[in-house]
């Protein structure tokens, strides 16, 4: 494993067979990075016939992807090179909008005959991996199955050029491109080593413009509500969202789960807007929010099939943010069932049926939904920074994907070096290693983060 971080960057593919691509793919600890943390190497060794780039980013407030697109045309493009041959794939697509021109434009010419631009148009949620897979194959994931079920491997940009930089580099996952966004002095895209604090990352963008702001994890319909901005970047970590703590989007995170089951039971209409407009039921699951608001509001209306049918909820938040018009969050009612028939280990199992004739109608447009979101006035571009940051102490948390989670490798008082590894899964465990992300000492070990401080 190399830990330099100026390692020498590659021009043109290198030779080096499936199994290599996916070992070292491993060894990098390379994980989805567009939020769900899957392992990329296990992703990869899935055998089918489509190897698809999300590229959509349609979280309005985020400009990562669309930028590192530009920036590193050819990466990304050997980096769906090795990934399709990891996979077997025989045809390559990079899912991107119109509006990404100087991505367009940067990869055009770079594409070899196996690998197509797929244009999105400008909707939300076009970055849904299921939606993705139909608007660019035209074929559809079943409720609850995954892209392999029907012959795709899907990855996003930052986990794609992770991948090259893994395969060619040998160069761990140390750092993380995200977007901060809203209330602050310079809003920007930036680079930083994974275990920076929020804080830091916000000191960097200038700090907040107001008053009292409230700040949200990620873009504004699926990021999470930051209790505290001492949270660590992770591989995961899409966005820093800085907002007036008065913003809808904060306040309604903070209602607590009582009061939003009180206000379901109180005003639902059952006008079905949210089943309407959802876009996996719009694409033919079962997934039918209205019922199941139904169904936790009245018990005698609930029925097994159509509770686990919440598992299927893909939480992309159309249902509250833009279909409710009396403030119900169906999103959140199914994330609490999810959680409990999760806890009761039950799985669902139903029918794809046929997709709505006007699915491609009823997605929202981003500019739309800009607007319904107010966030017009907290919209900004957020230019990606050339220059790489650096800190004098990181938190690496031990968990930052999907699986097990890992075990340190290194105690307090230990010399580390970027990029090497602190932390592993168990022997055949799901998971990926994760590495030190500047050179230092270690100070801390807990059950949750190792600690490193330059020096
Ligand atoms: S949109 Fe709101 S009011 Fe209408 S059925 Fe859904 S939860 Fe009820
Ligand atoms: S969050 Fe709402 S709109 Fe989105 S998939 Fe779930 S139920 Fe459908």
């Amino acid at each position: 494993m190399n830990t330099s971080p100026n390692a020498f960057e590659f021009t043109e593919l290198i030779v080096c067979d499936a199994q290599a691509i996916r070992e070292r793919v491993r060894a990098a600890g390379v994980v989805g990075a567009g939020g769900a943390g899957f392992p990329a190497h296990v992703k990869l060794q899935a055998q089918v016939e489509i190897f698809l780039v999300n590229a959509a980013e349609c979280e309005p407030m985020l400009k990562v992807d669309q930028q590192l697109m530009a920036q590193q045309a050819a990466r990304l493009v050997r980096g769906v090179q090795y990934s399709m041959k990891a996979t077997g794939a025989r045809e390559g697509i990079i899912a991107l909008k119109e509006k990404y021109r100087p991505a367009i434009a940067a990869l055009t010419s770079l594409l070899p005959s196996a690998i197509r631009l797929h244009i999105l148009p400008d909707v939300y949620p076009a970055g849904d991996e299921v939606l993705t897979i139909w608007m660019a194959t035209g074929r559809r994931v079943p409720p609850a199955a995954l892209p392999v079920s029907v012959g795709v491997v899907v990855n996003n940009v930052q986990t794609v050029l992770n991948i090259a930089r893994a395969v060619e580099q040998q160069f761990p996952v140390t750092r993380r491109t995200l977007t901060v966004n809203g209330a602050v002095a310079h809003p920007q895209t930036l680079t930083v080593p994974i275990g920076m604090s929020l804080r830091e990352v916000l000191s960097l963008a200038g700090g907040a413009t107001i008053d009292s702001p409230g700040f949200i994890n990620g873009g504004p319909m699926m990021g999470h509500l930051l209790t505290t901005l001492d949270t660590p970047v992770t591989k995961t970590t899409g966005g820093l969202l800085v907002l007036p703590e008065k913003h809808p989007l904060i306040q309604r995170r903070r209602k607590d789960e009582r009061t939003l089951l009180s206000v379901a039971k109180t005003v639902c209409e059952q006008c079905r807007l949210c089943t309407d407009l959802c876009p996996r039921h719009l694409i033919g699951h079962e997934l039918s929010p209205h019922l199941l608001v139904r169904a936790v509001n009245y018990q005698q209306a609930a029925t097994p099939q159509l509770l686990l049918s919440a598992l299927t909820c893909s939480e992309c938040n159309v249902c509250e943010s833009v279909a409710c018009p009396v403030g119900i969050s169906p999103m959140r009612i199914n994330r609490m069932l999810k959680r409990e028939l999760r806890a009761q280990n039950l799985r669902y199992e139903g029918p794809l049926n046929p997709a709505d004739e006007m699915a491609k109608y009823r997605l929202v447009p981003v500019k739309r939904l800009i607007a319904k979101l107010g966030l017009s006035d907290w919209y900004h571009e957020a230019p990606l920074s050339e220059t790489e940051h650096l800190t004098d102490n990181v938190t690496l948390l031990l968990r930052q994907h999907i699986g097990a989670n890992t075990l340190p490798q290194v105690q307090k008082g230990d010399r580390v070096v970027r990029g090497q590894c602190v932390a592993d899964v168990p022997a055949g465990a799901l998971g990926a290693p994760i590495h030190a992300s500047i050179d230092g000492i270690v100070s801390d070990v807990t059950e949750l983060a190792i600690t490193v401080v330059r020096g």
